[in-house]
């Protein structure tokens, strides 16, 4: 299960590396940071523009709400101009009725008419002549105010027009505010896309830099070759399947018997001589020993776990299959399991097993940090108990 959680971040860093390594400059750590300052750069940008069309559609919003209470307004305008054009007629009519009465009395005057006087009552000629003009006065009056009111209609017919054609306008205008809307919101969601993109890039390539940093790389290395060459998160069992023989610490010594016996490892039993040993995490080969009479055939690599130094030592193998200085990957296979038969230089192993170290520090090397050349030191002080490392169980069936 640890090591599924291992692979899995492992997995995920180098997920993570994808989008990122089609950049030119993103082979770095330091590519790497220009890479996320830009992104960030890029993302206020689009927070930018997201705020930006956001108030441009809050505009048109508010520009489509005044256009339709434009449109309510000119509708009242154009009742009150209907309203006030029948009042008009009205009044029209009414005053063509008085011209009709009054016309009908003028042909009774312009006419030979014995009742005349019983019509108008003058008690003259001259009065008569005298109500005539009063008459053609009334008359010409109503006819001015007819055409007075006649203007009125004409110039509320005019305005009714001209509203009815600003609403078309308005309609118009409405339209468009809308249809800008709708691009307007077609864009938002697009920069809002955008902006999400980039807000995952960041955040991966955030990650991608802390764990470059947690594994020590620096800041100018190449981050493939710090990956697989130096980094690592943690440690995977060596062996697919194994049984532990021997635990970390004092026992009383296998072959000679010696009680109170330090041992730096732990032994893994149950496999056959030749099978596979792998390599517990990423890092090179940094020492080989070849049939040491206790001992046998050994392998050192270095590791880079999260920024701290370690050796893993594999002893008592029949094969060797890397070389020093050779990268390896917590699946290369550094040798096969010996310790039985077929190592007979081996003094050191009562069977087919792997002893298994893990150290701090680099042993068998030297470096500006936790390096040593001393095995004392590094099977007595730098060993530290792979059980506890790996939560090995007694026996296992899955690397
Ligand atoms: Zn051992």
């Amino acid at each position: 299960m640890k090591r599924i959680k291992i692979l899995l971040v492992f997995l995920l860093a180098f997920l993570a590396i994808t989008p990122v390594a089609s950049a030119a400059s993103a082979d770095t750590l330091a590519g790497l940071r220009k890479e996320l300052n830009a992104l960030k750069a890029k993302k206020s940008d689009a927070d930018r523009k997201t705020a930006q069309t956001r108030t441009e559609i809050n505009n048109a919003k508010a520009g489509v709400f005044n256009s339709q209470e434009e449109i309510k307004k000119n509708q009242n305008l154009i009742d009150e101009a209907k309203i006030e054009i029948e009042a008009l007629n009205i009044e029209i009519a009414k005053t063509e009725e008085n011209i009709k009465k009054l016309m009908s009395a003028e042909q009774l005057i312009s006419g030979d008419n014995i009742y005349l006087d019983y019509v108008f009552n003058a008690e003259s000629y001259a009065d008569l002549v005298y109500r005539y003009a009063i008459i053609e006065q009334v008359a010409t009056h109503n006819k001015e105010q007819i055409e007075s009111f006649e203007e009125k209609i004409d110039y509320n017919k005019k305005l009714q027009t001209e509203l009815a054609e600003k609403e078309i306008e308005l309609n118009k205008k409405i339209l468009e505010l809308e249809k800008n809307i709708a691009s307007l919101g077609s864009k938002y969601s697009e920069i809002t896309e955008i902006t999400m993109d980039i807000k995952d890039e960041i955040s991966s390539t955030q990650e991608l830099i802390n764990y470059l940093v947690k594994i020590g790389c620096k800041e100018n290395e190449n981050i493939t070759s710090c990956m697989t060459v130096h980094g690592d998160i943690g440690f995977s069992r060596p062996l697919i399947s194994g049984r532990i023989t021997s635990r970390f610490g004092y026992r009383t010594h296998p072959v000679t018997g010696a009680r109170q016996s330090w041992h730096g490892a732990v032994d893994i039993g149950g496999n056959p001589e030749g099978t596979n040993v792998y390599s517990s995490a990423n890092g090179t080969v940094g020492k080989i020993v070849t049939k040491s009479k206790c001992g046998g055939n050994q392998v050192y690599v270095h590791h880079n776990i999260a920024g701290v130094l370690y050796t893993t030592a594999y002893f008592h193998l029949l094969d060797i299959k890397v070389t020093i200085g050779q990268s390896v990957t917590r699946n290369t296979v550094v040798g096969t399991i010996g310790g039985g038969r077929r190592t007979p230089w081996d003094g050191c192993s009562t069977g087919p097993h792997l002893h298994f170290v893990i150290a701090k520090g680099w042993y068998g090397t030297s470096c500006s940090g936790d390096c040593y050349s001393s095995y004392t030191t590094f099977d007595r002080v730098k060993a530290i108990d792979p059980v506890k490392v790996l939560n090995l169980p007694n026996s296992w069936t899955r690397r």
